[in-house]
């Protein structure tokens, strides 16, 4: 799979010519990256037929982020394929705009994107199935500080990583509608060792092709309205993270994902004359979350189809699949009103009716154990049930799953219960977004440490001899990061100043809030004299709210004024900026993990299962500024809570305070605190829309005041991110960032995979 660069000039010549009738000196930036992602597409070998077992990943969103780099990387060839573009007068740096693939919202898509990258690399036999949505996750702008929202289309540059398998259509029927499912297949490269496992999206299609005829003749009506319903369950990803709709529409995408992949897996299973039985023994199943736990309902309507009984459908069943679970927030595990389910999916139904009386043959409790109840269908009981394997994914989320969220289930049948700790690919967040820093480390280690990040632990007897290196990069990486947000935010900051950053979706428990809240205090603290020698800081947001999420739009809001009124400010323009970054997402990631001083991680403790951002800061040496919840906890385990700042009521604090708690009186208590929650209803701040006033009640009065007890955890935090300040900037400080690096390893995706595989795939 290598070209000299001669047959990279030669190999993007004859495409260019071939399909845009364009040379390389006239072609388009667009042209180009069809014709080298093609180049590069040429070169995959034809998939070899295994008699492997093989694991399938469902998951409704892939976060895949820019294919042409990472893909450049994992086949060995970036630096030729950049050698061949110069040569030419053209540059790889031009597809820094190429949109990204954004069919997933956050964490959840970008782990299923990591997991296929760390599969492949390990070679692990994972492929993953999902959704071709037409339109991912909107373009995020800022209109007088309020989030704007616009559609996604990803596909204005083409799709050159996918092939189109017609061959391998098939339908998926609804109760008032049948559409073809087609899939398109994205290789996914193993790094360095020539493996190409498959991500399969299937894109929805009318049956029928366009009716003209009927058209014509004025009976057009129907065939518009069944062909538009058809398109319409692909077009567009649910900007929702962490919470559940409830709209049937998205009932229709699931069941779609799921029907699709798994008619397709048993046809092939079948063509390779293997028994049905027998699926268990080529295939497991992999559910991210509860979003495709209808797979489960589906398989058994299926395998029945098929001749098998109920009890022999249900005995495969339970041998192929398992269940992750992503959070404990009730808004987010699935329920569906039964009567619209079968009314939507009638056999679907009956076969989710039949494990509930299993449940009850089996001799569960039915006060404690439950599918189906008062009309409401709990899709991560059913899941539960059916699986072999339930996972959590960190230590202290799995903790909780077992002693609170399925306490029963847990009590019942523990032996199904496991963590895997979630990880991501050190390719991509380490060797492609921050090069020089991972040659720096191979000037030292050698290069063991890409596939096996355990290895990275051997820096930890060099640090000494690396920390200048270490600081310069950082700083070289900061100067990038920030010209990028004076091009891309328009907002001018010194790359001397320290980068304090938090990115990830916004949502009221990962407390955002407490951050804006700690730079007003430290704004009005500069201002009034009370805190004096502040080291220059940038505070640096990005997130992008669901767009019916109010309270989230409204801390995006707020946080922009902060940015108006400190940035406007001439008497700390040389102490602080403020910048909400527009548009999060996987690219914009890469330039900042590797830029950042500060990994903000400071959701209340209990509610971020895990985390991942957290890691990526850690393998580019940033010290945590966090709560004790996720996998922050074993990050300190691995990296010392000396070499990160910890604050914040702990999972079982968080219990206690809950009981009795009064926000009000935390804020009388606290003068500073308390000036700066006035701003959201004094004048300070604009507001003609009166979301910054929810806001306030939001924590201060109501049902359920400061649910995320930001107040509460206010003054600890200003005092640890004080310290944190102080300490920056000193050989001591340095030093932490370089062991933090150091004891990444765990956090590798190709270990949680390699875990998948032992103790659940069982490949
Ligand atoms: C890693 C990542 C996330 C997850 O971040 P958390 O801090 O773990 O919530 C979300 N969005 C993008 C674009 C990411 O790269």
């Amino acid at each position: 799979m290598k070209l000299n660069k001669k047959q990279w000039q030669e190999s993007i010549a004859r495409i260019l010519r071939a399909e845009y009738g364009t040379d390389v000196q006239s072609a388009t930036k667009k042209e180009l990256y069809g014709a080298v992602s093609r180049a590069v597409m040429a070169l995959v070998p034809a998939r070899k037929k295994e008699d492997k077992k093989r694991c399938a990943y469902f998951s409704a969103e892939f976060l895949m982020g820019r294919a042409i780099y990472a893909n450049l990387l994992n086949l060995g060839i970036l630096d030729e394929a950049e050698d061949a573009l110069k040569e030419l007068g053209r540059d790889l740096a031009e597809f820094e705009e190429v949109e990204d693939a954004a069919l997933g919202n956050g964490g959840l898509g970008r782990l299923a994107a990591c997991y296929l990258d760390s599969a492949a690399s390990k070679g692990i036999p994972l492929d993953g199935y999902g959704i071709r949505y037409r339109y991912g996750l909107f373009r995020q702008s800022f209109v007088d500080g309020f989030q704007h929202e616009e559609g996604d289309d990803w596909l204005k540059w083409g799709d050159p990583w996918s092939v189109c398998c017609e061959r391998d259509t098939v339908l998926v029927r609804f109760a008032d509608l049948t559409v073809r499912a087609v899939p398109y297949d994205m290789p996914v490269f193993g790094y360095k060792n020539g493996v190409v496992n498959n991500l399969r999206l299937w894109q929805s299609e009318p049956v029928q092709a366009f009716d003209f005829t009927a058209f014509n003749e004025m009976r057009g009506d129907q065939t518009a309205v069944s062909n538009f319903n058809a398109s319409k369950i692909c077009d567009v990803l649910y900007p929702n993270d962490n919470t559940m709709t409830g709209k049937i529409l998205r009932l229709r995408q699931q069941y779609f994902m799921v029907s699709a992949s798994l008619q397709d897996i048993v046809r092939a299973h079948k063509a390779a004359g293997k028994a049905l039985a027998e699926l268990p023994k080529s295939w497991c199943f992999q559910l991210n979350d509860t979003h495709p736990v209808i797979a489960i309902p589906e398989l058994l309507r299926i395998l029945e189809g098929e001749g098998m009984s109920f009890e022999e459908a249900f005995a495969v069943c339970a041998k192929c699949f398992n269940f992750t679970n992503h959070t404990i927030m009730a808004e987010a595990l699935e329920k569906w009103d039964a009567l619209a389910l079968s009314d939507l999916l009638p056999d679907v139904y009956e076969e989710i009716l039949a494990c509930q009386r299993k449940l009850e043959a089996d001799g569960l409790d039915t006060a404690r154990f439950y599918i189906v109840r008062d009309n409401v269908i709990h899709m991560a009981n059913l899941a539960i049930f059916v699986s072999a394997h339930v996972n959590g994914v960190a230590e202290i989320h799995t903790g909780i799953l077992k002693a609170e969220t399925f306490r029963d289930w847990y009590e019942r049948f523990p032996e199904k219960f496991v963590n895997i700790t979630n990880g991501i690919t050190p390719r991509r967040w380490m060797l492609l977004n921050n090069p020089k820093m991972a040659k720096c480390i191979d000037a030292v280690i050698g290069s063991d440490w890409h596939t096996d990040l355990g290895k990275i632990k051997g820096i930890e007897a060099h640090i000494p001899a690396l920390l200048a290196d270490f600081k310069r990069i950082k700083g070289e990486n900061k100067a990038k990061l920030a010209a990028y947000i004076k091009e891309h935010d328009g907002v001018d900051i010194s790359p001397d100043f320290i980068f304090d950053v938090q990115v990830k979706r916004l949502h009221e428990y990962k407390r955002q809030m407490l951050n804006a809240l700690s730079v007003l205090y430290f704004y009005f603290g500069i201002k009034d004299g009370s805190i004096k020698d502040f080291p220059p800081t940038a505070f640096l947001f990005g997130a992008k709210a669901a767009p019916g999420y109010y309270m989230a739009k409204a801390v995006i809001k707020f946080i922009n004024e902060i940015a108006r009124l400190v940035n406007g400010d001439k008497d700390v323009q040389d102490k602080m900026k403020v910048v909400f970054m527009q548009n999060y997402n996987v690219s914009y990631a890469e330039k900042i993990v590797c830029a950042a001083d500060i990994s903000e991680q400071i959701s209340m403790a209990g509610m971020e299962a895990s985390g991942t951002g957290n890691m990526k800061f850690m393998l580019n040496g940033t010290v945590t500024l966090g709560t004790m919840d996720g996998a922050n906890v074993e990050i300190c385990e691995e990296a010392g809570r000396e070499n990160n700042y910890i604050f914040g009521a702990t999972v079982e604090e968080v219990k206690e305070i809950k009981k009795f708690y009064c926000p009000r009186e935390i804020v009388e208590q606290n003068p500073a605190l308390k000036r700066a929650l006035q701003t959201l209803i004094d004048g300070t701040m604009q507001d003609e829309s009166g979301m910054l006033k929810k806001l306030y009640e939001s924590l201060t009065t109501g049902y359920q005041p400061d649910r995320y007890l930001v107040l509460y955890d206010f003054a600890d935090y200003v005092r640890v991110k004080e310290q944190l300040l102080r300490d920056y900037g000193s050989e001591a400080f340095d030093k932490k960032c370089l062991i933090n690096m150091a004891n990444v390893g765990k956090f590798s995706a190709d270990r949680s995979v390699t875990d998948y595989a032992n103790l659940i795939w069982k490949l």
